[in-house]
């Protein structure tokens, strides 16, 4: 029986030997696997936390998706179009305020009447300057009105400046920005003398309608 045993042994000894590698094969396969597996899982896991969190941005991106709508309010050019600001002709008295729904007396007239424009008062040689950027439109003399320097503006608008000396400092279809000098103050026109001399400053909206000079000025300049 041994001898028979020990090449039986010896045999399976070897097929042990065999076995053991196959075996460790066998073990590593399922360690592999289990490793593989585990790895998997937790793969998982973390996948369903980053899917939790690609949930959590697509809200975030809808906020930005939200704020669109007030974007679309754009109130803001029209309120640019609206921001004309006029600088100061010169400094002096204010002797004539807008008036087109009262009656003001005019001495010098006799009569009474509207009184669309401004007027400042300041002492004859005394410079106006222009309140707003546009183009001379036209140069024009009267006995009433002194020389009339109109200039029009890129929105339509124009201002009068009226009972200046006929020196003007600028010529028909000069370009005229803030604060260039237009023409002095003079004894010239006729029509508001018992005011003595001073600027008479109309403003025209684009449809020749006159309105009121000093809604334009700066509230520092009123
Ligand atoms: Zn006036």
């Amino acid at each position: 029986m041994e001898k028979t045993n020990k090449p039986k042994n010896q045999k399976f000894s070897n097929f042990i030997k065999k076995n053991l590698y196959l075996i460790l094969m066998i073990v590593c396969v399922i360690a592999i696997a289990t490793m593989v597996a585990v790895t998997y899982a937790v793969k998982r896991k973390n996948g369903e936390e980053i899917v939790d969190v690609s949930f959590e941005e697509q809200p975030t991106q809808q906020t930005p998706v939200n704020t669109d709508p007030p974007v679309e309010i754009e109130p803001e050019p029209v309120a640019i179009v609206e921001e004309v600001l006029f600088s100061i002709p010169l400094e002096g008295e204010t002797v004539g305020v807008f008036a087109n729904d009262t009656l003001v007396y005019n001495a010098t007239l006799n009569q009474w009447a509207t009184h669309e424009a401004y007027d400042v008062a300041a002492e004859a040689g005394t410079e106006v300057k222009c309140v707003y950027g546009g183009k001379v439109e036209s140069i024009t003399t009267s006995v009433l009105r002194g020389t009339e320097v109109v200039v029009l503006h890129e929105n339509g608008m124009k201002t009068i400046y009226s009972l200046l000396g006929s020196d003007v400092n600028v010529t028909i279809g000069q370009s005229v920005k803030k604060g260039d000098v237009i023409g002095k103050i003079a004894e010239t026109g006729t029509f508001e003398k018992h005011k003595g001399p001073h600027l008479h400053l109309e403003v025209w909206d684009k449809d020749g309608e006159k309105i009121d000079p000093v809604q334009f000025f700066e509230s520092s300049d009123k």
